[in-house]
């Protein structure tokens, strides 16, 4: 048991040092709280119980007790949080008092009082709880990051050992503004500060740099007790929080949405295989400009761009290489040393580079599915190594058009039965998902080997018809891991681990996949 003497626990957690991430548990009784905490200690030995998730938060008290007798190494956090601050406590102020007195003596060294409640409290009321353990004064914002500095002035009023602040973050450069806000204020006070919602995941990543004492995780994907909020396991093994200090570089995707996008497992696998202090985000940038101001102040030393802005970003770019300008869309941007912005299209190394490892690519006549980015960035770049390119798209013009600007040709649908192929290659959405669908239908697919961009489903309709035809498949999958192989050589200057890149893509391709037909079952039993 923890002897308690001194009203400043801060000063004696201090030299121990609190450890950086805090995994926030709950559960719906006593004793499955414990157990998850018991789960954890190995490998996490910072934890928050989240007593107001209990349905009776006293009757965890002996239960935590014998834990944290039994785990001394473990820092452990008392929050019993009241609904009018973001909890779902429905007890009274004096209650949630008494019970986070109850847990400070039952060896939780902090405890967590939100502003709302502090600001009611008397001195004495909180100078008793800090004799008892460190206080964290902690503010919520579930709307916005703003008045950040207003705000810490009115908690800085009421003494307390840890001052945390946590917001919405509704644009990208929000993170920036706490970001700022940690980094100005963090040597005047023990900050803890991030902002929360889907975009606030840089905060989350780079707060701790910035200058927030720790920061909190979730337990697992169903048990995160704030918008946004990451796996302790993500936070770790992803993005290598531990790591993270003021040289790593930021890289990440943009686009609108992102939110399953997989290029963050395939980037900081191969940044982490390569040992590159380096950490890649997802990031949801409703607009171009949002998105633009925190390539400058977070900074961002290198971005993948996808959907809905890959032509979009060009005119904001300082420079691009030729390929890239007749391709006309941009999936890559290096901010160089200077500041300044190089755009390049790695698409066309996603399609160059599989079809290079099995064949000439010299006079190979190669059928092109599409007229939209993609196919532009393989057409462009199978005529520039010399194959005879035709193009099918669903609006003839726009293969006309296309086909004029790289000395392409064109075909109808209907020429399709009498034409054979060395390659052909689909660059539509056709397929995509559990659609089912396929762009060509059996008989028109007269091809040594089929090359699909889609890579999820891993395999598309078209490449079934395509095995049942004889013809050799090649998956989305190897375009997705050569394109990003290329972005990591641009960015790092290093050979891409594409074999370990391809492992990470698989793996998280098939869990998608397993989830779907699980799904899809689940719905048959019901149906
Ligand atoms: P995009 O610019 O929107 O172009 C889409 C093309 O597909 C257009 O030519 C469009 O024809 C055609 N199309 C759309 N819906 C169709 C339909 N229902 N039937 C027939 N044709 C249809 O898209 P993109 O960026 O080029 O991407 C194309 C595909 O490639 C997407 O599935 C994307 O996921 C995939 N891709 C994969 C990778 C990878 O790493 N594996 C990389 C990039 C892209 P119209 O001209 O008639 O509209």
């Amino acid at each position: 048991m923890m002897a308690v003497a001194s009203n400043n626990f801060a000063t004696r957690l201090r030299p121990l040092r609190v450890p950086r991430v805090c995994v926030a548990v709950i559960g719906s009784d006593a004793a499955e709280m414990v157990g998850k905490a018991e789960s954890l200690v190995r490998d996490h030995p910072f934890l928050e119980f989240r007593l107001d998730y209990l349905t009776r938060p006293a009757l965890a008290v002996p239960k935590i007790k014998q834990f944290n007798e039994y785990h001394p190494h473990v820092v452990s956090i008392a929050t019993c949080r009241r609904v009018a601050g973001g909890g779902k406590f429905r007890g009274s102020l004096a209650s949630q008092l008494d019970l986070l007195g109850k847990f400070a003596g039952a060896g939780c060294q902090l405890v967590d009082l939100e502003l709302q409640s502090a600001s009611r409290c008397k001195p004495e009321q909180l100078n008793r709880l800090r004799a008892q353990a460190a206080l964290i004064l902690s503010y919520h914002d579930f709307h916005a990051t703003r008045k950040l500095e207003e705000t810490l002035e009115k908690m800085a009023a009421i003494p307390a050992d840890f001052y945390k602040i946590v917001t919405t973050a509704t644009t990208l450069h929000d993170n920036v503004l706490m970001m700022k806000f940690l980094e100005e204020h963090s040597d005047k006070h023990s900050l803890v500060g991030l902002c929360m919602g889907e975009q606030g995941l840089i905060s989350r990543v780079l707060g701790l740099r910035a200058g927030s004492v720790f920061t909190f995780a979730a337990l697992s994907e169903d048990e995160k007790t704030g918008p946004g909020q990451i796996t302790a396991q993500d936070l770790q093994s992803t993005y290598r929080i531990e790591q993270v200090d003021a040289a790593t570089r930021v890289f990440g995707v943009a686009g609108d949405p992102v939110a399953h996008s997989l290029s963050p497992a395939i980037m900081n696998a191969a940044l982490r295989r390569e040992t590159v202090n380096g950490v890649y985000l997802a990031l949801h940038a409703k607009t171009l400009k949002d998105l633009l101001g925190c390539v400058r102040d977070i900074p961002i030393h290198g971005l993948s761009i996808t959907m809905p802005y890959k032509q979009a970003i060009l005119s904001h770019l300082d420079n691009t290489d030729s390929h890239t300008t007749k391709i006309g869309a941009c999936n890559t941007v290096v901010r160089a040393q200077d500041g300044k912005l190089y755009g390049f299209n790695t698409d066309t190394a996603g399609v160059v580079r599989p079809l290079q490892q099995r064949m000439q690519l010299e006079k190979a006549k190669i059928l092109v599915l599409g007229a939209g980015g993609a196919a532009r960035a393989a057409v462009f770049g199978l005529r520039e190594r010399g194959a005879e390119v035709s193009i099918l798209n669903r609006t003839h013009e726009q293969a006309q058009k296309l086909a004029r600007s790289a000395h392409a040709r064109v075909i109808k649908r209907v020429d399709l039965k009498k034409l054979s192929f060395d390659v052909i290659i689909n660059a539509t959405p056709v397929g995509m998902g559990n659609t089912r669908e396929s762009p060509l239908n059996e008989g028109e697919i007269k091809a040594r080997y089929v090359f699909d961009m889609i890579y999820d489903p891993l395999e598309t309709r078209l490449l079934k018809l395509a095995k049942a035809a004889g013809a050799e498949v090649i998956p989305g999958v190897e375009m997705f891991v050569q394109q990003a192989a290329r972005q990591f050589e641009i960015w790092t200057g290093k050979p891409a681990p594409a074999e370990e890149m391809m492992r990470v893509v698989m793996k998280a391709l098939e869990e998608r996949e397993a989830a779907r037909q699980a799904k899809d079952a689940q719905k048959k039993q019901a149906g």
